[in-house]
């Protein structure tokens, strides 16, 4: 079965202590993974566990909820040496969150920087999104490089919103929750969404899917999402890990 986690956070604090067995883990079950920054930092250590490991790839970017001082133009200097590196694959994860207290400016500000930085270095872009569908929609229509060359990350909202996005042409990712029993919308949205638009993610170490519930969650427990989708979409297991495989390589413009 070919297996590829999209969104990955296994340099976080929580998993760094258990990343022998994570790795081992991976590489037993033959998989790639993306792990994806969030600060400077965290972009800079998906580089270097990149560089460690062929099926490791990384992503870099700055998340609306990680407020800094630093100017711009700073930010913007670093995050492009940083998506210099030979394994960088996307910009991300970034995008606007209104859950959280980050200033909107700020977020706005540094989206609109990091959309800019995607689009110079030619690269796809993973978006993070919360409380701010309607926001982020207005913001990005405008920026036709992102057709084909996008995914909105844990896709948490409805039908409709889903449809807006995949007419921009982006992709949709789906993770642990489709699993939790009360979550029917959701498994709705999934059986709305085309194949090819479709990314599997554990964004580990958040979101276990059941049986995992309470535990930090990690790339292994993506076989318990490929299994929930599999079965909403009616394919067996290993005929829809391949779509969802060759999805992300497509995306993510990775030999497979
Ligand atoms: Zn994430």
């Amino acid at each position: 079965m070919n297996i590829i986690d999209t969104h990955c956070h296994i340099c976080s604090e929580k998993l760094l202590p258990l990343h022998k067995e994570i790795l081992k883990e991976c590489s037993e079950l033959n998989m790639k993974i993306i792990e994806v920054g969030y600060t400077l930092e965290s972009s800079e250590s998906a580089i270097r566990l990149a560089a460690t490991n062929n099926d490791i790839y990384a992503s870099v970017g700055i998340h609306p909820s990680e407020y800094t001082a630093e100017k711009p133009e700073e930010l913007y200097f670093r995050l492009n040496s940083l998506s210099l590196s030979p394994k960088v694959i996307a910009v991300g994860e970034i995008g606007l969150d209104f859950y959280w207290q980050s200033p909107k400016s700020f977020q706005y500000q540094i989206l609109e920087l990091q959309l800019d930085l995607a689009k110079k270095r030619n690269l796809p872009v993973i978006f993070h999104v919360r409380q701010a569908y309607h926001e982020f929609y207005e913001f990005i229509k405008p920026y036709n490089f992102l057709s084909e060359n996008a995914v909105l990350h844990c896709f948490s909202s409805d039908i409709s919103w889903a449809r807006s996005f995949l007419n921009l042409g982006f992709y949709l990712g789906f993770d642990g929750p489709v699993t939790y029993p009360k979550n029917d919308a959701l498994r709705e949205v999934l059986t709305f969404c085309p194949h090819e638009k479709l990314l599997c993610e554990t964004d580990c170490p958040y979101m276990p899917p059941v049986p995992y519930r309470g535990k930090p969650n990690r790339p292994a427990y993506i076989v318990e999402v490929i299994k929930k989708i599999s079965s909403i979409k009616n394919m067996n297991i290993s005929e829809m890990s391949d779509i969802l495989y060759k999805n992300a390589h497509r995306l993510f413009r990775i030999d497979p």
